[in-house]
Protein backbone atom coordinates (compact mmCIF):
# COMPACT_ATOMS: atom_id res chain seq x y z
CA UNK A 1 0.00 0.00 0.00
CA UNK A 2 1.02 3.29 -0.91
CA UNK A 3 2.37 5.39 2.03
CA UNK A 4 0.16 8.31 3.52
CA UNK A 5 1.43 11.56 1.30
CA UNK A 6 2.00 14.17 1.84
CA UNK A 7 3.22 12.78 5.19
CA UNK A 8 1.01 14.25 8.26
CA UNK A 9 4.00 15.76 10.45
CA UNK A 10 5.00 19.53 11.03
CA UNK A 11 8.03 20.49 8.93
CA UNK A 12 11.11 21.49 11.21
CA UNK A 13 14.13 23.68 10.24
CA UNK A 14 15.10 22.52 6.82
CA UNK A 15 17.57 23.43 4.36
CA UNK A 16 16.49 23.18 0.77
CA UNK A 17 18.09 23.81 -2.55
CA UNK A 18 16.94 25.69 -5.59
CA UNK A 19 18.47 24.69 -8.52
CA UNK A 20 19.62 28.26 -9.61
CA UNK A 21 21.11 28.13 -13.15
CA UNK A 22 18.34 29.73 -14.86
CA UNK A 23 14.49 29.99 -15.07
CA UNK A 24 12.04 30.63 -12.02
CA UNK A 25 14.13 29.43 -8.49
CA UNK A 26 13.59 33.23 -7.45
CA UNK A 27 9.93 32.45 -6.39
CA UNK A 28 10.35 29.06 -5.40
CA UNK A 29 13.67 30.24 -2.72
CA UNK A 30 10.65 33.20 -1.62
CA UNK A 31 7.75 30.74 -0.73
CA UNK A 32 10.28 28.28 0.59
CA UNK A 33 11.78 31.09 3.15
CA UNK A 34 8.07 32.35 4.02
CA UNK A 35 7.73 28.60 5.29
CA UNK A 36 10.36 28.78 7.50
CA UNK A 37 12.87 26.73 5.54
CA UNK A 38 16.70 27.88 4.77
CA UNK A 39 17.26 28.11 1.21
CA UNK A 40 20.38 27.65 -0.96
CA UNK A 41 20.63 28.74 -4.59
CA UNK A 42 22.26 25.49 -5.93
CA UNK A 43 24.71 26.38 -9.10
CA UNK A 44 27.75 23.72 -8.57
CA UNK A 45 28.36 20.31 -7.45
CA UNK A 46 29.31 21.62 -3.62
CA UNK A 47 25.82 23.79 -3.24
CA UNK A 48 24.23 19.97 -2.84
CA UNK A 49 26.36 19.36 0.22
CA UNK A 50 24.04 18.69 3.32
CA UNK A 51 20.80 19.49 1.93
CA UNK A 52 17.76 18.02 3.34
CA UNK A 53 15.67 18.49 0.07
CA UNK A 54 15.93 20.60 -3.82
CA UNK A 55 13.56 22.17 -5.68
CA UNK A 56 14.73 22.15 -9.82
CA UNK A 57 12.08 25.06 -10.98
CA UNK A 58 10.66 26.01 -14.24
CA UNK A 59 12.39 27.24 -16.98
CA UNK A 60 13.59 26.00 -20.36
CA UNK A 61 14.80 22.50 -20.21
CA UNK A 62 17.13 22.49 -23.09
CA UNK A 63 18.87 24.92 -21.40
CA UNK A 64 18.95 23.84 -18.39
CA UNK A 65 20.33 20.67 -19.33
CA UNK A 66 23.27 22.46 -21.20
CA UNK A 67 23.77 24.40 -17.79
CA UNK A 68 23.61 21.12 -15.60
CA UNK A 69 26.00 19.52 -18.24
CA UNK A 70 28.59 22.35 -17.76
CA UNK A 71 29.10 22.12 -14.50
CA UNK A 72 28.91 18.46 -14.07
CA UNK A 73 25.82 18.70 -12.03
CA UNK A 74 24.08 15.40 -13.12
CA UNK A 75 26.03 12.78 -11.32
CA UNK A 76 25.63 14.87 -8.03
CA UNK A 77 22.00 15.39 -7.93
CA UNK A 78 21.94 11.34 -8.85
CA UNK A 79 23.34 10.55 -5.90
CA UNK A 80 21.28 12.76 -3.92
CA UNK A 81 18.35 11.70 -4.98
CA UNK A 82 19.51 8.33 -4.36
CA UNK A 83 20.11 8.94 -0.83
CA UNK A 84 16.79 9.39 -0.13
CA UNK A 85 17.20 13.18 -0.42
CA UNK A 86 13.21 14.98 -1.43
CA UNK A 87 12.94 16.58 -4.73
CA UNK A 88 10.61 18.54 -6.21
CA UNK A 89 10.80 19.32 -10.13
CA UNK A 90 8.22 21.83 -11.26
CA UNK A 91 7.54 22.09 -15.44
CA UNK A 92 10.74 22.57 -17.32
CA UNK A 93 12.17 20.60 -13.78
CA UNK A 94 9.15 17.63 -14.08
CA UNK A 95 11.04 17.32 -18.04
CA UNK A 96 14.83 17.32 -15.84
CA UNK A 97 13.39 14.45 -13.35
CA UNK A 98 12.12 12.02 -16.75
CA UNK A 99 14.05 8.90 -18.07
CA UNK A 100 14.99 10.82 -21.02
CA UNK A 101 17.17 13.43 -18.92
CA UNK A 102 18.53 12.54 -14.90
CA UNK A 103 16.27 9.49 -15.15
CA UNK A 104 15.57 9.92 -11.74
CA UNK A 105 11.80 9.13 -12.14
CA UNK A 106 10.03 6.45 -14.52
CA UNK A 107 7.96 8.91 -15.95
CA UNK A 108 8.39 10.27 -19.69
CA UNK A 109 7.01 13.88 -20.16
CA UNK A 110 6.14 15.64 -23.40
CA UNK A 111 7.58 18.98 -23.62
CA UNK A 112 4.94 22.32 -24.63
CA UNK A 113 2.21 18.91 -24.38
CA UNK A 114 -0.71 21.82 -24.25
CA UNK A 115 0.49 23.94 -27.32
CA UNK A 116 3.68 26.22 -26.58
CA UNK A 117 2.29 30.56 -26.07
CA UNK A 118 -1.39 30.00 -26.69
CA UNK A 119 -1.39 27.22 -23.87
CA UNK A 120 -0.17 29.12 -20.54
CA UNK A 121 -3.13 28.94 -18.26
CA UNK A 122 -5.08 28.43 -15.42
CA UNK A 123 -6.63 25.54 -13.73
CA UNK A 124 -8.39 24.08 -10.71
CA UNK A 125 -6.88 20.38 -10.20
CA UNK A 126 -7.97 18.02 -7.76
CA UNK A 127 -4.43 17.02 -6.17
CA UNK A 128 -4.45 13.79 -4.31
CA UNK A 129 -2.88 14.23 -0.59
CA UNK A 130 -3.66 18.19 -0.53
CA UNK A 131 -6.73 18.87 1.65
CA UNK A 132 -9.06 22.41 0.96
CA UNK A 133 -10.16 23.38 -2.07
CA UNK A 134 -8.93 22.70 -5.46
CA UNK A 135 -5.34 23.95 -6.23
CA UNK A 136 -5.38 26.31 -8.86
CA UNK A 137 -2.51 25.73 -10.92
CA UNK A 138 -0.39 28.06 -13.29
CA UNK A 139 0.60 26.50 -16.93
CA UNK A 140 3.31 28.12 -19.43
CA UNK A 141 3.88 25.86 -21.81
CA UNK A 142 3.83 22.73 -19.42
CA UNK A 143 4.67 19.17 -20.18
CA UNK A 144 2.62 16.04 -19.46
CA UNK A 145 3.43 12.81 -18.37
CA UNK A 146 2.95 10.80 -21.76
CA UNK A 147 3.60 7.67 -20.11
CA UNK A 148 5.15 6.40 -16.38
CA UNK A 149 5.72 3.08 -14.54
CA UNK A 150 4.61 1.11 -12.24
CA UNK A 151 6.37 2.23 -8.71
CA UNK A 152 5.18 5.97 -10.15
CA UNK A 153 1.40 7.59 -8.29
CA UNK A 154 -0.32 10.03 -10.28
CA UNK A 155 -1.37 13.32 -7.61
CA UNK A 156 -3.64 15.34 -10.35
CA UNK A 157 -4.69 15.08 -13.87
CA UNK A 158 -5.97 17.66 -16.45
CA UNK A 159 -7.76 17.17 -19.56
CA UNK A 160 -6.88 13.31 -19.14
CA UNK A 161 -3.27 13.56 -18.74
CA UNK A 162 -1.34 13.51 -15.45
CA UNK A 163 0.27 16.61 -14.46
CA UNK A 164 1.46 15.80 -10.67
CA UNK A 165 3.31 12.63 -9.78
CA UNK A 166 5.66 11.10 -7.20
CA UNK A 167 7.75 7.84 -7.17
CA UNK A 168 9.21 7.43 -3.64
CA UNK A 169 10.56 11.10 -2.76
CA UNK A 170 10.62 12.33 -5.99
CA UNK A 171 7.64 15.05 -6.75
CA UNK A 172 6.89 16.35 -10.31
CA UNK A 173 4.36 18.91 -11.43
CA UNK A 174 3.76 20.28 -14.98
CA UNK A 175 2.56 23.63 -13.57
CA UNK A 176 4.13 26.42 -11.30
CA UNK A 177 3.45 25.86 -7.52
CA UNK A 178 5.58 28.89 -7.12
CA UNK A 179 3.49 31.49 -8.77
CA UNK A 180 0.27 32.50 -7.26
CA UNK A 181 -1.20 32.07 -3.62
CA UNK A 182 -1.18 28.54 -2.77
CA UNK A 183 1.40 27.50 -0.41
CA UNK A 184 -0.13 24.05 -0.17
CA UNK A 185 2.08 22.23 -2.31
CA UNK A 186 5.15 23.59 -0.79
CA UNK A 187 3.78 23.17 2.30
CA UNK A 188 3.67 19.04 1.50
CA UNK A 189 7.00 18.97 0.10
CA UNK A 190 8.40 20.01 3.86
CA UNK A 191 6.93 17.77 5.00
CA UNK A 192 7.89 15.16 3.46
CA UNK A 193 11.43 16.57 3.83
CA UNK A 194 10.93 16.91 7.28
CA UNK A 195 9.60 13.05 7.07
CA UNK A 196 12.98 11.93 5.34
CA UNK A 197 15.10 13.76 7.60
CA UNK A 198 13.81 12.13 10.80
CA UNK A 199 13.99 8.75 9.03
CA UNK A 200 17.56 9.05 8.08
CA UNK A 201 18.38 10.23 11.79
CA UNK A 202 16.69 7.06 13.32
CA UNK A 203 18.84 5.01 10.93
CA UNK A 204 22.03 7.20 11.50
CA UNK A 205 21.27 6.30 15.31
CA UNK A 206 20.37 2.82 15.04
CA UNK A 207 23.85 2.52 13.02
CA UNK A 208 25.60 3.70 16.25
N1 LIG B 1 8.47 24.48 -22.23
C1 LIG B 1 9.58 24.48 -21.33
C2 LIG B 1 10.55 23.36 -21.66
O1 LIG B 1 10.24 22.52 -22.43
C3 LIG B 1 9.10 24.35 -19.89
C4 LIG B 1 8.28 25.54 -19.55
C5 LIG B 1 8.34 25.94 -18.11
O2 LIG B 1 9.16 25.46 -17.33
N2 LIG B 1 7.50 26.89 -17.77
O3 LIG B 1 11.64 23.35 -21.16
Amino acid sequence: MAATWPPPSRPADVLIGVLALQGGFAAHRRILRALGADVREVRVPTDLDGLDGLVIPGGESTTMTLGIEREQLAEPLRELAARGTPVLGTCAGMIMLDRDHLGLMDVKARRNAFGRQVRSFEADLDFAGLDGPPLRAVFIRAPWIDSHGDGVQILAELEGHPVAARQGSLLAVAFHPELGQDTRLHGAFLREVDQAGAGAATARSRRR
